[in-house]
């Protein structure tokens, strides 16, 4: 669990937690809630640190690198496994587990839960036992992280101090990476996809953000369903990739918002180096702006329902035009 420290954006919500641990009020159950990429896991492994560190959560010293390196005995963090999108069962039997024994090193026990609400109902609420009722007689400190509050259960909402975790303004994290002399239109393709600063500049370096550029400004260009059905021929395999698929099918809500802002003559697109073609499209497309916008929200939840990937780009490029 490598992070490097408290985003800027969040310094607010650290001062805050920082402050408690001075007068000794810190809460033994946090949920930290908001957007991917706004640094809750940041800020649970700060608020971990808080608790052993000597100097209040420093970041720096061995204690601190230990929790942030993972190494901590008391420090249990568990997240979404790789190519997995759910907490699962296993893994919160697993931390029971892991709390039923006695600790090896005295001290409050903490630990993270990253997705809570992806986990089940029924597995959120056992893990609740830990805040109730500990099985043994050390502190337990429990902080979970969340994307969802919705999907979180209602009986951890109330038990915790809730913390939300606001996104970085899209402008402002346009601004910063266009200072750090990416593209303009990469730099707003890409915070269609991330709230991330740092997040954004990895994906512009994956190999195929180019790709899926060019494909995507080949798409916004097509004008007859004969050249959307070649399209569909020649990337369907591309597109069989839900990462892929997903990438396309925000950059393509965007366009559309951004042809919805530019038809009724209002400033703030955020697409502008693509202007013309924003213009061009929303002066020939036949089918209703509004048709259009529902057709890719709705791909959005096909995608997210677990429909292939290859099923819903064929239903894109049946209906687009
Ligand atoms: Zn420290």
């Amino acid at each position: 669990m490598k992070v490097a420290s408290v985003k800027e954006s969040q310094k607010m919500i650290y001062n805050i937690l920082k402050q408690a641990k001075q007068n000794n009020r810190l809460s033994h159950a946090y949920l930290f809630y908001g957007d991917k990429g706004t640094g809750k896991k940041e800020m649970a492994i700060a608020l971990a640190c808080m608790h052993y560190c000597p100097n209040g959560g420093c970041l720096e010293c061995e204690v601190c690198q230990n929790i942030i390196d993972g190494n901590h005995m008391n420090v249990d963090y568990i997240g979404m496994q790789e190519d997995k999108t759910k907490i699962s069962k296993e893994q919160i039997m697993d931390l029971q587990e892991e709390f039923s024994k006695t600790s090896l090193v005295e001290g409050t026990r903490i630990y993270i839960v990253d997705g809570i609400d992806t986990a089940s109902s029924q597995a959120q609420n056992s893990l609740l036992k830990f805040i109730e009722d500990p099985t043994n007689l050390t502190p337990t400190v429990g902080i979970f992280i969340a994307t969802e509050l919705s999907n979180v259960v209602s009986t951890i909402q109330s038990r915790c101090v809730l913390e939300h975790f606001e996104a970085i303004p899209k402008d402002k994290m346009i601004e910063l990476l266009e200072e750090d002399s990416i593209q303009s239109l990469d730099a707003r393709l890409v915070s269609c996809l991330t709230n991330d600063v740092d997040e954004a500049k990895e994906i512009i370096n994956e190999d195929n953000f180019e790709y899926n550029k060019n494909l995507f400004l080949k798409l916004i260009d097509i004008r007859t369903k004969k050249h959307l059905a070649l399209f569909y021929l020649d990337n369907q395999r591309y597109y069989s990739d839900p990462k892929n698929l997903l990438i396309l099918l925000s950059w393509m809500l965007r366009f559309l918002e951004d042809a919805n802002v530019a038809k009724s003559g209002r400033d703030g697109l955020i697409l502008s180096p693509l202007y013309d073609k924003i213009i061009s499209y929303s002066n020939s497309s036949k089918a209703s702006m509004k048709d259009q916008l529902e057709l890719i929200l709705n791909l959005f939840k096909e995608l997210n329902a677990n429909v292939s990937a290859k099923n819903v780009f064929f239903e894109l490029t049946e209906k687009f035009i």
